[in-house]
């Protein structure tokens, strides 16, 4: 993916290690970027040790614009983004690259419009500077910081697990279940691993969760992959297309008896869960998870057994072809090994009194071999 449109040609292809040597050096006390940290927890950790608060910070910086109120971890207009380069003195093509945007690009196909919702990005949405949602955190990885602060990948909707410690990641204080908000940070907060509204630990937490080693590895793969710059769009596409995929198969009626895909899947079969009606980027960090899960599963098998285990399932072309834009190359082959309407058996009525036509020997054995697969992922 180039960034060649707007951005200048020595920082095209600029990689997350890379922004590691950043530093506001133009204020008084430098204050580092550290690895992979989201541009407002640098902005507002740099404050805090000039003895300046969030709001305070924001207005040096932006003046009247009402920085927290927006989201600046995910994008910056143009004329902000030149204010702050000005303020902190670093090349705006750099601080572009600590924000969201160059890595959300990197993961879609179609551009993207900063005034909507992104599928890959969690929104933090506001009331005044009252924060409806968190920014997910890792509790043990706040714990072991020097300095704690706050992961820019925390803030993809598709990371749910921390890489280093394959736990779920947490998206409120374990305290007051307050949500986290860095704006509300003031000169009393010892660092950003204390929570804004009850000053509780935010690392005191036990028995999390931990991930499955399979969603645990494909999620780290995916962060290597897009934090080198290499092109992640195609497998974001395909992953997309999954979760959209369980999330349909999950609110339809005629899926509630146990298909062939929900066997593999085994994710609850609850039509009222959020699962189904609630926007990707809004659920929770656990229903995220077990889509995230079960769509990591189908995507780790071979072009073959998925084509067979939707046929099984009675998915026609037609569920692929309705939105051609965001189809991978990978889906796009696929849709195309699938019939195009249901088999007549299921569209009959009488179907439950006839026997099914027997499978191809191959299909049978290659489906046996699949159900076997999610038995032995599910035990570990
Ligand atoms: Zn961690
Ligand atoms: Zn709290």
């Amino acid at each position: 993916m180039a960034y060649a449109d707007t951005r200048h040609a020595k920082y095209q292809c600029i990689t997350s290690i890379e922004l590691s040597n950043l530093s506001i050096n133009s204020w008084h006390i430098h204050t580092e970027l550290l690895p992979d940290e989201a541009l407002s927890s640098w902005l507002i950790r740099a404050g805090l040790r000039h003895a300046i608060e969030p709001l305070a910070i924001g207005r040096i910086i932006w003046g009247h614009w009402r920085v927290w109120t927006r989201d600046i971890d995910r994008w910056l207009p143009n004329q902000r983004l030149e204010e702050l380069s000005q303020e902190i003195q670093i090349h705006r093509d750099l601080l572009y690259h600590v924000t969201l945007t160059p890595w959300a690009r990197q993961m879609n196909l179609s551009p993207l419009n900063p005034q909507q919702r992104w599928y890959w990005v969690t929104s933090l949405s506001h009331r005044n500077r009252s924060r409806q949602s968190s920014f997910a955190f890792c509790p043990q990885c706040l714990a072991e910081d020097d300095i704690p602060y706050m992961r820019k990948s925390w803030r993809f909707s598709w990371v749910t697990t921390c890489p280093t410690h394959k736990t779920i990641l947490s998206e409120a204080c374990s305290h007051c279940h307050y949500a986290v908000n860095l704006s509300r940070h003031t000169l009393s907060s010892k660092s950003l691993r204390y929570c804004t509204s009850c000053h509780g630990d935010l690392t005191a937490v036990s028995n999390q969760a931990v991930a499955s080693k399979q969603s645990h590895e494909i999620q780290g793969q995916l962060i290597e992959a897009l934090y080198a710059k290499e092109p992640v769009a195609q497998d974001f596409t395909t992953l997309k297309f999954l979760i959209k995929l369980i999330r349909q198969s999950l609110a339809s009626k005629r899926n509630m008896h146990n298909s062939p895909l929900h066997t593999f899947i085994n994710i609850a079969n609850d039509t009222r869960s959020p699962l189904c009606s609630i926007c990707f980027t809004e659920l929770s960090i656990k229903d995220r998870h077990a889509l995230l899960t079960a769509a990591f599963k189908l995507m780790s098998l071979k072009d073959s057994s998925l084509v067979d285990l939707l046929i099984e399932t009675g998915v026609t072309q037609s569920a692929f072809l309705k939105d051609k834009t965001e189809l991978s190359n990978k889906i796009l082959r696929i849709s195309k090994q699938l019939p195009t309407h249901q088999r007549v058996r299921l569209r009959q009525r009488d179907a439950s009194i006839r026997w099914p036509e027997p499978r191809s020997l191959e299909a049978t054995q290659r489906l046996i071999k699949i159900l076997h697969k999610s038995i032995r992922a599910d035990d570990k």
